[in-house]
């Protein structure tokens, strides 16, 4: 699934990860300092659901067990990008999630796409899991960064391959070309003595 580009607003949710599951990670924000829960409740997670273009009837689940699911997917990621060995519990949390029958897509009458289960909450979370299965089993493994700035997992789907904030527009990436320019102001003015 491919959440590129997904510009959402009035929503408390950010789709700048590159992908359905790094974006479901990042619902946990400011890793790298003070962090901010971006999912309280089940109505949380259905309504971040929908802004993925998920919608289906959501009207229980166990958001504890969403959450070990987003720490087991950050956990692998961080150790993908570290080159260090992958957790077996983290490995093994992921790869159960996905064992349960994922989302189904329904068509309306209108056109649009619902998506049905017979358990919805396990099934959106299922398809969660998939999504970063198939990250962490293909082209794209090798470009999962975490930003240096605020430790948001993300895909670098640039050509390049170069880059290392979670924005390059706004975010860390323009605080730290904000943070270079007052450097080398700082030094032309020294030199000036
Ligand atoms: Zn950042």
């Amino acid at each position: 699934m491919n959440v590129d580009d997904k510009k959402i607003t009035a929503s408390p949710f950010e789709f700048i990860a590159g992908s359905l599951s790094l974006c479901f990670v990042d619902t946990l924000g400011g890793r790298g300092g003070e962090l901010n829960e971006r999912l309280s409740c089940d109505r949380d997670f259905a309504n971040w659901l929908q802004a993925a273009g998920l919608t289906i009837a959501l009207d229980h689940g166990d958001l504890d067990q969403a959450k070990l699911l987003r720490t087991a997917i950050y956990e692998v990621c961080r150790a993908v990008v570290s080159g260090a060995e992958i957790n077996a519990f983290d490995l093994e949390t992921l790869n159960r999630f996905a064992v349960v029958p994922p989302l189904r897509p329904q068509v309306t009458n209108n056109g649009r796409t619902e998506y049905t289960a017979e358990d919805p909450f396990s099934a959106a979370l299922s398809t969660i899991a998939e999504d970063a299965i198939n990250l962490l089993s293909g082209e794209f493994r090798a470009r999962i960064r975490i930003c240096s700035g605020c430790q948001m997992v993300f895909v670098d789907k640039s050509r390049p391959g170069k880059r290392r904030w979670c924005s390059s527009a706004f975010g860390c990436g323009n605080k730290a070309k904000m943070a270079a320019r007052r450097q080398r102001a700082k030094i032309s003015r020294i030199s000036n003595f």
